[in-house]
């Protein structure tokens, strides 16, 4: 049992996806990094294999009994797996959950913010559960601790330039001379020549807001009694308070666009019962303190100086320290989880664990540099190195050359993609990997080339007074024809500023992010790109069938799967699990269509060509054209029919990019495509780049890697730092300025000597 080999998980014989026979020993305690390009196989080795025989290792520990419920997990492709410790995965996944997760609740600091409050809050409210938005105790009444309500769009529903008579209200029931208009205008509070605008503040809240009275009108020489009420106050018992969804499907479509959400009217945004919100500390409630930014809440709380406080204080800043730490202060405790980047989910997740009390687990981590700024990797590494510290073992798959740097050990997978590669192509130190000659090796030791011809902009697109999160009246022109970079540490206010401002003028433009592709299981890179609709038009021809035989929607397809190859088992207490059919053993097809060939080749096989396997076998212009795009993008390792939900948040990004690539005379905005891809891709990448400026389009990409960064025609830096001390342009020119640039902390990092 013991000696040498249970200081290494010692995996020998793995051959998952393209690897070929790998064997390799991965040092615990230790924090080992797999590099090499996309597709070599790292994720086949690091998840395939290790991450998934973990997962079936811990099945192995329920009884027999409950193992009979569970899907067999089948054993990865290897001869052998040894020393393995439960594995945890810290992957890009966004924190989904909905209003009721928050920064707060996922790092399980909220709870310790409530316990200090019940405890030394003025004045005393009561237990701890008094101070959660999710406890009905501790929720604000009025909008059951969502923070958020239903109400009217107020620039949607009145035009103050107007009088009642000229239309002022917009609202679908108050068109003059309707019922409703009229009850308002006879009822003789107002004076219907007079504009909004002009209106004292009461007759103004009396038309809005005015509560239900009898009125006596005149109707046809009849006194009669008639009920007013205000027009945004009907509006809202009659569409708001009740469900709209009981009304007729024209009333809902009628009425919608006058409804928005708006914080709540009673808490503010805040969640909490008033109770709760009276409660304070240092003159601070507890709503204050979720919505301060980190960094400046770690400050209040260390000035809590009441003995009974200490313990609860002590394990609150440990906590917020590990977010400092990890560069998310500029982050609030009341950020609704689900509004984090993919590289924010992953460090909160990380920050979850540091405070766990786990030790001998192997950490996995699938590029945690992603949306990080050169400046805070660091950061990244200290907490890589902490989760060594306390025991486990690390291991993570990176490009980030600043990342490698700290590895105790480096696997480097190559030489290739696909089936060009699957083979260890250099293990060992640092220093090693420099002279190894790999591909990953000799790209560490290029140094940075600032681009000096940049283009001239054709015109430029302005943004004006950008006031959204923290941007703070930003103006800025953005150069048309040309590639722009835009940069900063995170938070600065990147995304605000292109994804959600500029995008929201811009709505033209073409979005090439790494949000999952393809709507249904089916879908797969044939599929998307349209290669599929040709490959059925050659089958059939060829065959004189029917090109419908070809597509697993229809008779073709498999009966027992339906076409898609694998078989979902729903478990009620865990995920869905999918095993591949056992009638057409994952082909899709029913044995009368995989007869039919095209050139040898029956169309299960074409379906499991790579992109670089199809290039060689078909001729026909318009899928070479398409097959062609998808290896430019540096996608040639992927199968055609590989299920889209497969890809990675950078591949899916790259994917939409190869069928973009054609348009002219277009505004594209990229957020991160640098993501998953490795050193020796990234030129690829900025080939297409500069291919589509070429062709007369205007490219905005939003980065953090120095290469993209020193390529750009334009570089627009963000900061000077995150949250509520960044929101401003601190740099626009060129790379050949920017490393002048004393305010722009980008400029740093592309001096010669830093790289
Ligand atoms: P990396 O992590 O280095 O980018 P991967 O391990 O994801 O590389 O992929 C290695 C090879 O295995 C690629 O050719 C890829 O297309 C293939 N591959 C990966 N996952 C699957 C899958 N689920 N089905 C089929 N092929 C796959
Ligand atoms: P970057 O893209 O430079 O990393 P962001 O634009 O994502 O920066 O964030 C800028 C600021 O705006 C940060 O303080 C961030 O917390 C805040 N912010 C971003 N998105 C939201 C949101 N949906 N709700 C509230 N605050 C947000
Ligand atoms: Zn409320
Ligand atoms: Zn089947």
């Amino acid at each position: 049992m013991s000696g040498v080999n249970q200081e290494y998980i010692v995996i020998s014989g793995a051959r998952e996806n393209n690897l070929k026979n790998v064997s390799l020993r991965i040092p615990k305690r230790k924090i080992t990094i797999f590099t090499g390009v996309s597709g070599s196989g790292k994720s086949s080795i690091v998840f395939d294999t290790i991450a998934a025989e973990s997962t079936r290792l811990l099945n192995e520990n329920f009884s027999m009994f409950v193992r009979t419920f569970l899907p067999r997990y089948p054993q990865p492709d290897a001869d052998a797996i040894e020393n393995l410790s439960m594995a945890v995965i810290v992957d890009q996944k966004r924190l989904g959950g909905g209003s009721h997760s928050t920064m707060g609740t996922i790092t399980d600091i909220a709870p310790i913010l409530r316990l200090l409050f019940s405890r030394v809050g003025q004045p005393y409210v009561g237990q701890a559960h008094m101070f959660s938005f999710n406890d009905p105790q501790g929720m604000c009444p009025e909008c059951n601790g969502i923070g958020r309500k239903l109400g009217v769009d107020m620039s949607k529903a009145v035009d103050m330039s107007k009088s009642l008579n000229e239309g002022a209200i917009m609202l679908p029931d108050y068109k003059v001379d309707s019922w409703d208009w009229t009850m308002i205008v006879q009822s003789g509070s107002f004076d219907a020549d007079k504009k909004l605008s002009d209106y004292t503040d009461e007759e103004f809240e009396e038309l809005l807001y005015g509560k239900a009275r009898k009125v006596k009108m005149d109707f046809a020489g009849k006194a009669t009694n008639i009920t007013v009420e205000g027009v945004i106050e009907k509006f809202t018992n009659k569409y708001i308070k009740q469900d709209v969804k009981t009304k007729s499907e024209r009333t809902q479509k009628a009425v919608a666009p006058y409804i928005n959400e708006g914080p709540c009217p009673s808490c503010h945004g805040a969640r909490l019962s008033q109770a709760a919100l009276s409660c304070k500390i240092n003159g601070q409630g507890i709503a204050e303190m979720s919505s301060m930014e980190v960094g400046q809440l770690i400050r209040s709380i260390r000035e809590i100086d009441d003995p009974v406080a200490a313990p609860i204080v002590g394990s609150l800043t440990e906590r917020l320290q590990h977010l400092v730490d990890i560069g998310l202060d500029y982050l609030t405790l009341d950020r609704e989880t689900d509004t984090l980047s993919g590289g924010e989910s992953q460090r909160v997740k990380m920050v979850k664990h540091l405070s766990g009390s786990l030790v001998d687990v192997t950490y996995i981590f699938d590029e945690p540099s992603v949306g990080l700024h050169p400046r805070d990797v660091h950061r990244l590494n200290e907490l890589l190195q902490k989760l060594r510290d306390k025991g486990n073992t690390v291991i993570v798959v990176e490009h980030d050359p600043d990342v490698i740097k700290v590895a105790d050990h480096i696997v480097d997978v190559g030489p290739h993609a696909g089936n060009r590669g699957g083979s260890i192509v250099y293990e060992g130190s640092y220093q090693g990997l420099l002279e190894s000659g790999t591909l990953t090796g000799s790209h560490m030791k290029r140094p940075l080339q600032l681009k000096l011809d940049c283009r001239q902009p054709s015109d430029k697109l302005s943004i004006k007074d950008a006031t959204l999160h923290n941007l703070q009246n930003v103006t800025v022109d953005i150069p048309t024809g040309v590639l722009t970079v835009v940069t900063g540490v995170a938070g600065s206010g990147k995304s605000t500023l292109i994804n959600e401002f500029f995008l929201s003028q811009h709505t033209d433009a073409i979005v090439i992010d790494q949000s999952a592709v393809g709507v249904s299981t089916r879908s797969n890179p044939a599929t998307y790109t349209g290669i599929m609709d040709d490959v059925r038009k050659a089958f059939a021809s060829e065959n004189k069938v029917n090109q419908g035989l070809f597509s697993f929607n229809s008779k073709g397809a498999c009966e027992n799967c339906q076409g898609l190859g694998v078989v979902y088992t729903d478990l009620a207490f865990l995920d869905s699990v999918k095993l591949p059919c056992e009638v057409c053993g994952g082909k899709r097809f029913k044995e009368e269509v995989l007869a039919y060939k095209l050139n040898g080749k029956s169309i299960a096989e074409v379906l499991e060509m790579t992109v670089e396997q199809a290039l060689d076998f078909f001729q026909l212009k318009e899928v070479v054209r398409k097959l062609q795009a998808l290896h430019d993008v540096g996608l040639n390792y992927i199968t055609l029919g590989q299920p889209l939900s497969t890809l990675s948040g950078g591949e899916c990004q790259r994917i939409k990019l190869a069928s973009e690539l054609h348009k002219k005379g277009s505004i594209y905005v990229m957020d991160e495509p640098t993501t998953g891809l490795h050193m020796s891709d990234i030129g690829h990448l900025l080939g297409i780049m500069n291919r589509l400026v070429d062709a007369g389009n205007t490219v905005i990409v939003i980065e953090h890697n120095l290469e993209v960064i020193s390529q750009a025609d334009w570089i627009i830096d963000m900061g000077p730092d995150g949250g509520s001390k960044g929101g401003q342009v601190v740099f626009e020119g060129t790379p050949s300025q920017i490393i002048h640039a004393k305010q722009s902390i980008t400029g740093r990092y592309l001096l010669p000597s830093s790289s």
